[in-house]
């Protein structure tokens, strides 16, 4: 899960990292409200889960309140598209209005997880700012990466290392906020902390005039603090409705939806779409116990994805029996709209009595022997090349 910038630097002020003074706003006479309690100029920031605002004229500087309250009413409810967004961009329905700091350098610093290492692991190069992304793809060792156990912590000495291979000097505040960032992460279960920038100011002090935080949903159990800062509106549909009815699902974005039952299968189901040159729609498991009604609503979920041209459904009979998914499959794909073919792929108990399950349906469902007969029919239809 994501949270907005002005509530993670309300985690950021809970671990002692300086952030300004700040408040968020949804109308121009909130923003004006806020900026009475500040000193000028301002800085005025969209309020949506994307980075690269500022490219995108999300992020603005006023100098007077009257400024504030003009730029505050001309951003809240555009539609900001960054390189995150893609085309449809996110409505700005919140901004941050903040006291704008004096900014001297600006360094980039993220804590995150190295899943090779299997350890975390500290980010840092001192060309932070909104040219990160082509600082990583242009000059990478510029970028530093310390790796560090999660028993062990971050220590003093790994600091030292990063700040030196950086070329910046050793600071007591700026190893403190570091050190506050990997404490964050590892309390609050999260996947990444980003501050981009961190910001030398011209007193010399540190502050983070941006900040990034990611959560990892498997732990929010334990952090009803985290999941009070949902914002719905941020949430994708189809996963909000998945999550609702039990499924695993995530939208990736291609044409070829999938219904596989377990993670594993389904990863190995996108891989193989990927390896035959087309694109997945979704992950989405149907968990071991794939009764027609569970079935039903996943077909709804994949097809209320409007780029789905294909669904392939890919079964491992193992605790679960095939002919009783079958059975699912046929009662489901009564009950719901098919607007697209569907490729079944059965393997393991009682295979051959689903496949029979499936022909004798009288439905128009394609039923392959293999992962690879499937994933290959998919490709091959949404590439134009057989038809349904
Ligand atoms: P992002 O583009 O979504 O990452 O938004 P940021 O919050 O990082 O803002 C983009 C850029 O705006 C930063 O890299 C800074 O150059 C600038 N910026 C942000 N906050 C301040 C501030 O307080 N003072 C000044 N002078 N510039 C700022
Ligand atoms: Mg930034």
């Amino acid at each position: 899960m994501n949270i907005h910038e002005y509530q993670a630097r309300e985690l950021f002020e809970r671990y002692g990292i300086p952030v300004g003074r700040g408040a968020a706003a949804m109308s121009a006479k909130e923003a004006v409200k806020a900026a009475e309690g500040l000193k000028a100029p301002y800085i005025i920031k969209a309020q949506i889960h994307s980075g690269g605002r500022g490219k995108a004229g999300g992020v603005k500087l006023a100098s007077s309140i009257r400024e504030v309250e003009e730029v505050a009413s001309r951003m809240l409810g555009m539609t900001l598209v960054t390189r995150q967004t893609g085309p449809a961009g996110k409505k700005v329905s919140k901004i941050l209005v903040a006291e704008a700091a004096a900014i001297r350098e600006e360094y980039y610093f993220a804590v995150s997880v190295d899943r090779a290492a299997g350890q975390l692991v500290l980010i840092g190069s001192r060309e932070g700012g909104v040219e990160i992304e082509e600082v990583s793809r242009t000059n990478p060792e510029k970028i530093v990466k310390v790796a560090f156990s999660l028993q062990e912590g971050l220590k003093d000495y790994h600091i030292r290392y990063a700040l030196d291979s950086l070329g910046l000097e050793y600071s007591k505040a700026l190893a403190d906020i570091l050190a506050a960032m990997v404490q964050l992460f590892i309390e609050k279960d999260c996947s990444l902390v980003e501050i981009n920038p961190l910001a030398l100011l011209e007193d010399g002090s540190y502050l983070a005039a941006d900040a990034k935080i990611n959560f990892d949903d498997n732990a929010l159990y334990r952090h009803p603090d985290i999941e009070e800062m949902r914002d719905p509106a941020e949430e994708n549909e189809f996963e909000m409705k998945a999550k609702q009815n039990g499924l695993s699902y995530v939208s990736i974005g291609g044409d070829i939806g999938c219904m596989v039952n377990g993670a594993g299968l389904a990863m190995a189901t996108m891989d193989m779409i990927h390896y035959l040159g087309a694109r997945p729609a979704n992950f989405l498991d149907v968990g071991g116990t794939a009764t027609a009604e569970r079935v039903a609503r996943a077909f709804e979920i994949i097809l209320s994805d409007p780029q789905v041209r294909i669904i392939m459904v890919n079964i491992f009979g193992g605790i679960v029996r095939c002919d009783a998914i079958a059975q699912g499959i046929v009662e489901a794909v009564k009950t719901i709209e098919l607007r697209t073919p569907v490729v079944v792929r059965f393997e393991g108990t009682n295979m051959d009595a689903a496949r029979e399950i499936i022909a004798g349906s009288g439905l128009q469902i394609v039923s392959v022997n293999s992962l690879y007969e499937a994933a290959k029919y998919c490709v091959d239809y949404v590439r134009g090349g057989v038809s349904a």
